[in-house]
């Protein structure tokens, strides 16, 4: 069934402002999404009403405060379908994610000479991590190249798959160029040589469903405040055979079982990997927008979506001298530009002050702009409270920034 969009633009209040003077355009959902209502009210009310640190106490506040996290962490199980509860680790997002594979994975599974493959459309947090265990390790980071619409070339990977591949990290959803790659044909490629995958799913859980069994990805990444939630929380799912097989990725209260100063004893999962007092209040708003999309309905979100790409992929194709980056015939969430020779910082500036949140430059992609050998583009990223009439107004703007720089 088709959004009631405007009723569902209520939810959020961000959205109702003004921005210098004009109605406020939000099209940089890839970077972060606006918050319900509902989220932003739970923070305030489990600050209100249950705060205390997790775990550790056996006082009442103590104790609400903990089932409600726990909660929290068997709502995201349910709602990628994970097997346990204990393989949800709450992170502080997809990068803390990606950091804590690399480095336990590396540090058990790693050895000199060994290869880790990723694709030329990772954001930089799934690049840099794997770099520094190469780094650590001596070990060879491998690249599934891309084509000029910025899909992947995933026959390459029957060329690049070694005795010496030891893990295979690729991005669901491009963040930069949109590209849906066809994950379930690599993880499968990958299992047939029995080599783990880790999928980022940062801008992927909030376009469409995931199920974590019936893609077997052995890991998936994905930040809060990307599909909703608040910022500074964020997940890794394991599958429980790895979480188990990898070390701790930092030590501190929470992940121990006994501690003395000739050894310690860690948790079991999912403590051992949440070390630290967590983000509880973030961890309980998470299960809040969790909830919220639940209610919309992924589908249905799903396909708003997909009306506004294809909507505003026709649009933009009628003004003269803009330029598409990233042309996938699979695509969701994101359409990547330039217009004519303007660099993209000039554009976004002057569709800000009109009221239009773009975003410009690498988007945390460097090597996918050096791959199309530009500095960068214009990228407008949608969610499902966006509307037709908004991107109405962004070709509106755009026109202005032609006829301004052109
Ligand atoms: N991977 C992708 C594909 C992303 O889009 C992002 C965020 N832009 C990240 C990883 C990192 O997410 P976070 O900054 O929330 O950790």
């Amino acid at each position: 069934m088709p959004l009631d969009v405007e009723k569902i633009r209520k939810d959020f209040p961000i959205l109702q402002q003004q921005v210098y003077g004009k109605p406020l355009v939000y099209l940089d959902n890839a970077a972060t999404t606006q918050k319900p209502q509902v989220v932003i009210d739970k923070i305030a009310e489990c600050y209100r009403t249950i705060n205390s640190n997790i775990h550790r106490g056996v006082h009442y506040l103590s104790e609400r405060s903990s089932e409600a996290y726990e909660n929290s962490r068997t709502a995201v199980q349910k709602f990628i379908n994970a097997k346990f509860p204990f393989e949800i680790i709450f992170t502080r997002g997809t990068t803390e994610a990606i950091n804590l594979v690399a480095f336990s994975f590396g540090e058990k599974f790693i050895r000199e000479g060994d290869e880790i493959i990723i694709s030329a459309m990772e954001h930089h947090s799934n690049i840099v991590p794997w770099q520094m265990v190469c780094e650590r390790k001596n070990a060879k980071l491998r690249i599934i190249p891309m084509n000029e619409e910025g899909e992947l070339i995933v026959d390459e990977l029957d060329r690049l798959i070694s005795n010496r591949t030891k893990i295979i990290a690729v991005t669901h959803i491009s963040n930069s160029l949109g590209t849906i790659n066809p994950i379930k044909e690599i993880i499968s490629k990958a299992h047939s040589h029995k080599i783990p995958v880790l999928i980022d799913g940062a801008q992927s859980l909030q376009h469409t469903k995931i199920d974590v069994q019936e893609l077997d990805c052995d890991f998936y990444a994905f930040s809060g405040h990307k599909i909703y939630g608040p910022a500074g929380v964020g997940v890794l799912y394991g599958k429980e055979e790895w979480l188990n097989h990898i070390p701790p990725y930092q030590g501190g209260g929470d992940m121990i079982h006994n501690v003395t100063f000739e050894k310690t004893v860690y948790n079991k999962l999912p403590f051992k990997f949440e070390a630290g007092t967590a983000n509880y209040i973030d961890a309980i708003g998470l299960a809040t927008a969790i909830e919220y999309i639940q209610n919309i309905g992924i589908y249905d979100i799903a396909m708003q979506e997909h009306q506004l790409m294809q909507y505003a992929a026709t649009k933009l194709s009628s003004i003269d001298g803009l330029k598409f980056y990233g042309t996938a015939k699979n695509k969701a969430g994101v359409i990547s530009f330039l217009l004519q020779d303007i660099h993209p910082y000039d554009t976004g500036m002057i569709l800000d002050k009109l009221g239009i949140a773009v975003r410009t430059g690498n988007h945390c992609t460097q090597p996918v702009m050096d791959w199309y050998k530009i500095p960068g583009t214009v990228r407008a990223s949608f969610a499902f409270y966006n509307t037709l009439q908004e991107i109405d107004v962004l070709c509106d703007g755009l026109q202005k920034v032609k006829e301004m720089m052109g």
